[in-house]
């Protein structure tokens, strides 16, 4: 839950009078700020004051235009839920290959960030995994513990022996992998489901029935099943699966109420990222009233991963205005311990945990960061780095820096130049980052400057 630092006794009184979420505390500018008023609709009660500009974050206010709001169904933040998949989608991802210790770990960090439920493999993997399964329920770190299944009898009492509240049991859905993929006349993905969810439902497990491919099934096909699954089998709520991360965002909306019309479950959106939707699509899902997201610690899976946890908390956060209780603090630093257990790397520019997002380059935004970081850090990006547990904005040096990124090195490294100096040293700063394709060190710009200012 992102924490606001300090809040005086007027805005106290405001905040509880709007009654907005503790996350939502207008700050004194924020309170000034004219803007578009929330809506009153359902999402509402969550999002009055100026959610968009708070001490935190700066988003814009049009997401809360009255006749952007009205089209969400978002049900009350309480209800949504992380239901983090790094352990076990995360994990296919190719070449990683976590320890017992490892998914100890991160179930650790995965509780401390205040994720809701977590999936910790497939315990038919292999002897490590249901052991770590195990250790992880005993640890009771507190949040659900889930495992992963096939829908077969074996793997099924496998899960429970674990000792887990949940299970997501998974099966072919679409006619065409159904038989491509797996060989499988119809029947018997009908067959297995009916019996493997009806095994869970006897051993008390929480079910959650999971088709794979839903998305690219035919449509009526795929309703007749998850229609006969429900009634002849058991399912505590249904996981709507975007394998190959293909279903646009408009399309989900679509499915969601096509879904509906059949079964009457809590759904589960769970979205891969292949063309780069699988945050969109979940929220598109969470609005259309789905309770509960899949997502991985910044997007590792399969192929091009899960939808991010990261990305999509922030953006419930602040674009829209739901705070489901993950500490955003924690986010840099879940992210860190994940890629090195992982031994996986991501883009520097990765949205909220990328490690050169706060670095500042060009001379025209390094003139920017030295009038606004102290009093208005929002002009900088869309919040402020502490949020995420991000390192603070630094002034870098290299070809597109500019006289005030070389003011911000000077007054560092308590060194002085005349103006003329300082252009000089901008010029040659420029060559050197040409020559080494990259950002200087200190000591690199110290050799500028002597050879500038002494040489
Ligand atoms: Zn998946």
């Amino acid at each position: 839950m992102a924490k606001v630092s300090k809040t005086s006794k007027t805005a106290k009184k405001i905040t509880k009078k709007v009654r907005a979420p503790k996350a939502l505390k207008a700050s004194k500018a924020a309170k000034r700020a004219k803007g578009p008023k929330a809506a009153k609709t359902s999402a509402a009660p969550r999002i009055k004051g100026t959610p968009w500009k708070t001490d935190k974050w700066f988003v814009s206010p049009w997401n809360y235009e009255p006749e952007v709001v009205k089209q969400f169904k978002f049900p009350p933040a309480k209800d949504i839920k992380i239901h983090d998949i790094t352990l076990r989608d995360g994990e296919q991802q190719a070449g990683i290959a976590y320890s017992l210790e490892d998914k100890l770990r991160i179930a650790r960090a995965l509780a401390e960030a205040g994720v809701h439920r977590i999936e910790t493999g497939m315990p038919a993997v292999s002897k490590v995994d249901e052991a770590a399964i195990k250790e992880i329920v005993q640890a009771n770190f507190g949040p659900d513990i889930f495992a992963f299944s096939r829908c077969m009898v074996s793997d099924v009492k496998l899960a429970k022996e674990c000792g887990v509240k949940g299970v997501v049991v998974e099966i072919p859905s679409s006619e065409h992998i159904i038989k491509h993929a797996y060989g499988w006349d119809l029947q018997k993905a009908i067959d297995l489901s009916i019996e493997a969810t009806l095994l869970c439902k006897e051993l008390g497990l929480y079910t959650v029935w999971f088709p794979i491919d839903a998305s690219r099934a035919d449509l009526n096909w795929f309703l007749d099943l998850i229609e006969e699954i429900s009634t002849k089998g058991h399912m505590d709520a249904l996981a709507v699966v975007d394998t190959f991360g293909g279903i646009s965002p408009h399309a989900v909306p679509y499915l969601i109420k096509k879904i509906r019309e059949r079964v009457k479950k809590p759904l589960e959106p769970h979205f891969h990222d292949d063309f780069g939707m699988g945050v969109a699509n979940t929220l598109m899902a969470l609005a259309c009233g789905c309770t509960v997201a899949h997502t991985t610690v910044t997007g590792i899976g399969e192929r091009a991963g899960n939808a991010a946890m990261e990305e999509l908390v922030l953006a419930l956060l602040t674009m829209y205005g739901i705070d489901i209780g993950i500490k955003t603090e924690k986010f840099y630093s879940l992210s860190k311990l994940v890629r090195e257990l992982s031994c996986t790397t991501i883009p520097s520019n990765r949205p909220i945990v990328g490690e050169t997002l706060l670095s500042v380059e060009s001379g025209i935004v390094a003139s920017w960061v030295r009038r606004c970081r102290a009093e208005n850090p929002l002009e900088l990006g869309p919040f402020i780095p502490s949020l995420v547990g991000q390192n603070p904005v630094e002034i870098v040096m290299g070809k597109s820096s500019g006289i005030d990124c070389v003011a911000e090195w000077l007054e560092r490294m308590n060194a002085d130049a005349s103006l003329e100096q300082r252009e000089a040293i901008v010029l040659k700063v420029k060559e050197a980052s040409i020559q080494k394709k990259g950002l200087l060190t200190q000591e690199e710009f110290k050799k500028i400057y002597d050879s500038v200012a002494h040489g």
